[in-house]
């Protein structure tokens, strides 16, 4: 099937852009990487009269960590370059390692960060990262510039907190220290992820708490609901303990209590449930083990 018939900008700036988004009677949609909308458009489910390309605005093309030590992704950077990045490695090597779960190389070398967690497919890697990273995203709309917590962003499926007249420009992650592991189950190799998890961990260091037990936690999964899950009730279970057998069993029990997947034609609910639960453990290990 061929796309219906569209008209085509590259914008040079942001408000340059905002202003095309603004035309409703042309139904204008945002292409940054076009590895997920131009397979919609090819099969007609997105039928926009006007694409706006924000890939040629220079401002959208940065990738940089400012002075508090926060990394700022521009909506045009690349996935492929960000996992490539020696500060994104050294700093943030949860991000990376998500990333390198998404696709082949190809898709990584034209997908943006930004366009894949607009897009929002609940299996996605990125979305997961994204909240587990405690990211900040901005968004330029027509009333101005807003700033939208992770936890506010993901709506439901294939929806975000972004309208269709705004833009994602940048999203900004907080600097991080500490242990991770980002792990999944995808039936083949480059497959979104049957169901995924982030860990990040914290070692304690003195005092107050003694050394060597777990004084911060995050687990966040993908593929067990229309948005990315938090579960608080797992990240108690670890936090104050060694992350011995004691408690990598209690994590566990406390996803398989608070994960309610659905079944779908992929897989069924118990699957979903017990691998993500399976796969939180081996998480949780690793993550320990890297904050040595
Ligand atoms: C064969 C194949 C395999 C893939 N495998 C995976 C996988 O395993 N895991 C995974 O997570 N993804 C996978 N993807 C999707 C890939 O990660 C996409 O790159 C990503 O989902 C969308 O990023 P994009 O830059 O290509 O966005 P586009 O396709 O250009 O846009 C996607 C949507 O987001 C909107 N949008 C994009 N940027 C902005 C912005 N800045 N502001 C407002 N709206 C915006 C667009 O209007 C559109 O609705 C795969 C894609 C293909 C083709």
């Amino acid at each position: 099937m061929k796309p219906t018939p569209f008209d085509y900008s590259a914008p040079r700036s942001v408000p340059e852009a905002l202003a095309l988004l603004a035309d409703e009677d042309r139904e204008p949609k945002v292409v940054a990487g076009g590895q997920s909308l131009v397979p919609m458009l090819s099969m007609r489910l997105a039928r926009p009269g006007l694409l706006v390309d924000i890939t040629r605005i220079p401002e959208l093309g940065a990738l940089t960590v400012d002075a508090c030590g926060a990394l700022h992704i521009g909506a045009a950077v690349r996935q492929a370059r960000v996992a490539a990045d020696p500060r994104v490695r050294a700093d943030w090597p949860l991000l990376a390692a998500a990333i390198g779960h998404i696709g082949h190389p190809q898709i990584r070398a034209r997908g943006t960060v930004c366009g894949s967690l607009v897009h929002h497919d609940p299996a996605a890697e990125l979305p997961t990262a994204a909240l587990a990273l405690d990211a900040r995203f901005v968004v330029a709309g027509p009333a101005g510039t807003r700033t939208v917590r992770a936890q506010d962003f993901f709506v439901a499926t294939f929806q975000t907190a972004v309208e269709p007249d705004e833009l994602l420009t940048e999203v900004v992650l907080p600097p991080r220290t500490g242990g991770w592991a980002f792990e999944e189950l995808a039936r083949r190799h480059g497959d979104f992820a049957t169901v995924g998890v982030a860990v990040l961990l914290d070692r304690g260091h003195g005092t107050p708490e003694p050394p060597g037990v777990v004084t911060g936690a995050r687990a966040v999964f993908c593929g067990v609901g229309s948005v990315p899950v938090r579960l608080p009730a797992v990240e108690a279970a670890l936090t104050g303990t060694d992350v011995g057998p004691a408690a990598l069993d209690a994590a566990r029990d406390a996803a398989l209590d608070g994960l309610t997947p659905a079944d779908d034609i992929h897989a069924s609910a118990t699957y979903r449930r017990e691998s993500a639960a399976h796969l939180l453990v081996r998480a949780c290990t690793t993550a320990w083990e890297r904050t040595r």
